[in-house]
Formats: structure tokens, sequence, C-alpha cells
């Protein structure tokens, strides 16, 4: 688990990313379906921070989770809203937002990478159930082999850029 102060940094950075997509004002017609990613056909990738956040604030889930959808979505409804990653809070399927998003996305994975460097955490990038499946409340500042299908990102194969 990351320190409570470096968890709170992440969340007051996902309440500037939450003000600066509400200022661009994409439509959501809440039809849900960007939590189930086989259905939309991508994938959500999630940071280490972003995990630990998300593990320590969402609900309990069933393991084990798939790639197809996120187990926090509820009749359509995201259950862990508080502290769901850049990504969800980033991405809407809006054509004409498309632009910013990628920004927002730049941005604000860059910040998060400099947050880690800064507090010596190593940096992890991953799909969303290999956090949930495998690296559930383990400590990011201890040497862990290597996960699969982790990634370094640019501009990430996430909920913005669609696999
Ligand atoms: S955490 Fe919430 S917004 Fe993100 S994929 Fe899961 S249900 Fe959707």
């Amino acid at each position: 688990m990351i320190e409570d102060r470096i968890q709170r940094q992440v969340l007051d950075m996902y309440g500037e990313v939450d003000r600066a997509v509400t200022a661009a004002g994409p439509i959501c017609v809440a039809s849900g379906k960007c939590c189930r990613f086989k259905e939309y056909g991508h994938t959500l990738y999630l940071s280490n921070l972003e995990a630990d956040v998300l593990l320590s604030n969402a609900p309990p889930y069933e393991q084990p989770v798939s790639a197809d959808f996120c187990p926090f979505q509820k009749e359509n409804l995201c259950t862990a809203r508080e502290p769901r990653p850049l990504a969800c809070r980033i991405f809407f399927c809006d054509p004409s937002y498309q632009e910013t998003a990628n920004r927002l996305t730049e941005e604000f994975l860059h910040r998060m990478k400099d947050l880690a460097r800064e507090n010596d955490i190593e940096w992890r990038y991953a799909p969303l159930h290999h956090f949930l499946n495998h690296e559930a409340h383990t400590n990011p500042k201890r040497e862990r082999g290597p996960v699969s299908d982790v990634q370094t990102p640019g501009l990430p194969r996430s909920r913005v850029g669609l696999v």
C-alpha cells in the first residue's frame, strides 16, 4: 500500500482531472458499455498508484476478475466512483472530445509517473484485471517479479487509446 499522503495526492489529482473534464463538457449517454471492455473492444490500463487508491477504497469484488468487464459496474453504474482511475475519469465516447481526452491522458499520466518517481515508487502499468487479480494490497516499494502484459505508456492502450 502507498502512504496515505500519496493517496491524497492522487485523489487531489483526480479532482483536477474531473474539473478539466467538466470544463470540456463531453456528452455521456450512460450506456455503461465502456466499462464492459470486451463488448466495447478496449482495455482499461492503469498504474500501480491508481490501482492502490482503487483497491483501498472500492467495494469488495469477486476473484478471479476477467479482462472482459469491470467488476465494479453494477446495473450500468460505477460502484467505485470516488477512487476510479484516470482513464475512467477521462474516457467518454463523444467523438468531438477525443483530442481533449488524449491531451488530458498524456498530461495526467506524466504527472502520475512524476509522483511515483518523486516518492521512489516503482512504476507499473497494466490492465485492470492484472491488478485486481495479482496486485491487491502489495507494497509498491517491494521488489516484485514482472506482471505479464505490463507496459510503460506513451499514449496508453487504455480506454482512451482503444485496442
Ligand atoms: S471503475 Fe467504474 S468507471 Fe472504471 S471501468 Fe469500473 S465501473 Fe467503469
